[in-house]
Order: C-alpha cells, then sequence, then structure tokens
C-alpha cells in the first residue's frame, strides 16, 4: 500500500487513495431467486441456482470454482460474473488470551475494514458463544469525537456481500475449531444506518434460515440515531435487536459527542426507538459510552433515566476506550458506579460493560485506524483545544 497517493480525510488522518472496484458482485449479496434467475438466463436448469446458494451458505465454502457436481463451464462462469468471496486479504490478531481476536479486511479497492469475534467461554447453565462484531462502512461520516473510526471521515459504503463475507469470515474460522458463530452484532466501522438498504439487506441474509442462518434474535443493528434508517426499521418491524448509541441525554451535549443530534434530535430518535420496542416486543439497548468529567455527572444520569423512563428497554454503560486524537479518558470505576446505580434507582435496567481487547484497540465500534498514518502532534493538540472549547460550552449549566 506504501505505493499509492496519501489523500486527506475530513478527519486527523490521512488515509491512502482508494484503487479500481471490481465490479462483479460478491456472491454472498444475492437473494437465492437472483442466481436462480441467472441460471435460467444462461440455460442452465434452475435446480443449480439452488446448489450454488448451498455452496455459498455452507461451513467453509468459499470458492465456487471447488464445487465439484457444478459443471465446468458453469463454474468458469459463475467466477466471470462473480466473486465468491470480497474480502481479499484478511490479517487477524488475538487479545485477552484468545478471546477476542480482530480482523483487518482488505477489500477489492484496497479500503481496509474491521470486524472483531468475542468469545464468552461457558458458565454454568450458560452454553459458550461467539459474536462478531462487523463493519458496515468504510470510515464513518458522523464524527463522534471519542471514536477512531469517526476521525477516519467518510470513505464509503460497504456492498452487502462485503458486510455478509465478514459474519462467513468468523464462522468458518470457527467452524474449523468444531464451534459456531451465535451472534453479529453491527457494531464495527461504519453507521449501519447510513448504508441502510445493503445494512438490511445483510442482516436479512444472515438472519435467513435457507441463507446463514443466524436468526434474527441474533442480530444487533447499532445506530448513532439516523431517524429516517429508524422509521424504515419501525415500518418493517424485524426481530433485530436495536441498540442506539446515546452518550448523552441532554441535546448541548449530545450535540458534541454524536453530531448528528443537530441534524437528528434526540428526543425524536428515543421516540423512535421506543415505537420500534413497541412494534417488535424486543428491548432496546441504549449505549453510554462514559467519558471522565464529560458525561458522567449525576445530573447527566438524571437527564438519561428521565428520557428513557417506562420504556421497553435497558442502558449499557461503557468505559471509553482511550483513542489517540482525544485527550478524554475513560470514566473511573467509581464515577461508573454511581452512575449507574442514579439510573437503578430511577428503575432503568443497567448493565456495566467491560470492554474487551483493548490492548488490540479491537473493542467492538472503537476500530482502530491502521489504514491511516498517524497524525502529526500539532494537528492532535489542536483537536483536543477545539473538543475542550466545545465541550465546555455544552456543559455550561442552562
Ligand atoms: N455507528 C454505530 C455503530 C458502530 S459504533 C453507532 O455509533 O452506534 C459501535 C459502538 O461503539 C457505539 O456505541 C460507539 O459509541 C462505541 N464506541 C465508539 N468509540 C468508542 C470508544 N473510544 N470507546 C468505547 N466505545 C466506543
Ligand atoms: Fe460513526 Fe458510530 Fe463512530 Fe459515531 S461511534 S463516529 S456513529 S462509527
Amino acid at each position: 500500500m506504501s505505493d499509492l497517493p496519501v489523500m486527506p480525510s475530513a478527519g486527523l488522518y490521512t488515509v491512502p487513495a482508494a484503487g479500481a472496484r471490481d465490479p462483479r458482485p460478491g456472491l454472498a449479496g444475492l437473494e437465492p431467486s437472483a442466481l436462480t434467475d441467472w441460471m435460467v438466463e444462461h440455460g442452465e436448469r434452475a435446480f443449480r441456482g439452488r446448489q450454488v446458494a448451498d455452496a455459498i451458505w455452507a461451513h467453509g465454502a468459499v470458492d465456487v470454482a471447488s464445487v465439484q457436481t457444478l459443471p465446468g463451464a458453469l463454474r468458469r462462469d459463475l467466477a466471470a460474473e462473480f466473486r465468491a468471496d470480497t474480502l481479499v486479504e484478511t490479517v487477524v490478531r488475538s487479545a485477552d488470551g484468545g478471546l477476542t481476536e480482530k480482523a483487518l479486511h482488505r477489500l477489492d479497492d484496497g479500503r481496509l475494514v474491521e470486524s472483531v469475534l468475542m468469545r464468552y467461554p461457558a458458565r454454568g447453565a450458560r452454553r459458550e458463544r461467539a459474536t462478531a462484531c462487523i463493519s458496515s462502512q468504510a470510515g464513518c461520516a458522523v464524527g463522534c469525537p471519542f471514536c477512531a473510526t469517526g476521525e477516519l471521515g467518510y470513505l464509503r459504503d460497504l456492498e452487502t456481500a462485503e458486510i455478509v463475507d465478514q459474519a462467513r469470515y468468523w464462522r468458518r474460522r470457527l467452524a474449523a475449531e468444531g464451534r459456531r458463530l451465535s451472534n453479529v452484532v453491527f457494531m464495527g466501522m461504519g453507521e449501519p444506518l447510513l448504508n441502510a438498504a445493503r445494512v438490511l439487506a445483510a442482516a436479512e441474509a444472515l438472519a435467513d434460515p435457507r441463507r446463514f442462518g443466524l436468526g434474527a434474535r441474533h442480530i444487533t443493528i447499532s445506530t448513532s440515531g439516523v431517524v429516517p434508517g429508524l422509521e424504515r426499521l419501525v415500518a418493517l418491524a424485524p426481530s433485530y435487536t436495536l441498540a442506539v448509541s446515546l452518550h448523552a441525554a441532554r441535546p448541548a451535549l449530545r450535540d458534541v459527542l454524536v453530531p448528528l443530534n443537530r441534524r437528528y434530535p434526540v428526543e425524536r430518535v428515543v421516540a423512535l426507538a421506543d415505537a420500534y420496542a413497541r412494534a417488535t416486543g424486543r428491548r432496546v439497548s441504549y449505549e453510554v459510552v462514559l467519558i471522565d468529567g464529560i458525561n458522567d455527572t449525576p445530573g447527566d444520569a438524571l437527564a438519561l433515566a428521565n428520557l428513557v423512563h417506562g420504556q421497553l428497554a435497558h442502558v449499557n454503560l461503557i468505559p471509553m476506550n482511550p483513542v489517540a486524537h482525544t485527550a478524554w479518558r475513560p470514566s473511573a470505576p467509581a464515577r461508573l458506579e454511581a452512575f449507574a446505580d442514579v439510573l437503578r434507582s430511577a428503575g432503568v435496567t443497567t448493565t456495566v460493560r467491560q470492554n474487551r481487547g483493548v490492548e488490540i484497540g479491537a473493542a467492538c465500534g472503537q476500530l482502530a485506524a491502521e489504514q491511516a498514518t498517524s497524525p502529526s502532534s500539532a494537528a492532535v493538540a489542536r483537536r483536543h483545544e477545539l473538543l475542550a472549547r466545545r465541550s465546555a460550552a455544552a456543559l455550561r449549566p442552562t
């Protein structure tokens, strides 16, 4: 990648320019009926479509050329028109004694996206689980100041197959150990509801018993609060778990922490999340990354309790993972507990989540900007100052 020209991104980092796209769609992004139609158009019998679909979704199969039951000419035609796997190359690093693994995937145009596997060993009667945290975009346009992906700026949307192939990657890897993938969460790079059509198509493929077969209840879509996307989810009412990244209940502070709040106000976001809970009967999860001295005061906890009180919801508190471009730090454990106590006393179900894989920057949702060059210390200092000014203004009592 070092010979590629460097292009400035919207954030602090500089990101290598992308190469040309491979025009062939990924097979995992196709509906089985589209494959059947393709067969018929190519003078093949329709059942071959099902055969290829089975090969795509079977554990371990990546390459249609290896499906021996297909005629050779058909295999060549398929390979000329489609890609069996859209992840060109994947490098994996592990942490937490192998409980957390982070994959860096290279796409056809050289863009890099990350996904994370979190393993949860069996505990008592509870069976072991494995959750893949996958990306929906390269970079992200929302620009939450505590998030490494936000600092990259928006690079591009992922195709449906590029999203699904991340889950297929982890399922193959687990299958090789005799294990299964139990959950998929859209908490990697990108804002899923700013790439809603492809994310919803990918989630459908992952849930579909005839395709990936995970079941809708094992899929979580996390959003920073994109109103049109939420409206679409409410209308569709699938059984996915909805996670809303709230981070602050007070609008002035949320404007700083989740800049999208200026366009889609928090009250509207929460009303739609509540409508989703009522339409689906599924409990919404409100995510709050706690940042020392910024959004972790008792006043913030009360404002949050007032906002979500009485809903089919729970709050998930996450200590912020430190990132290079801000001086912000995670709240101390005692402050985190005090915050949780305020919520619980107000009758709001609250959990405190410990971040995984901090030492490899693999904590889900805080994926390191590996494709980028390090920002200069002067640029980081300027950014620290700007954030300090903005948050001080937002924190001023009103
Ligand atoms: N864009 C979506 C999904 C990807 S981010 C969203 O914002 O919901 C997934 C989660 O990781 C979000 O809740 C996000 O706030 C969180 N996250 C981002 N940066 C983090 C950090 N530095 N420490 C802890 N959590 C972080
Ligand atoms: Fe985008 Fe989510 Fe990061 Fe915000 S937290 S910048 S929405 S990926």
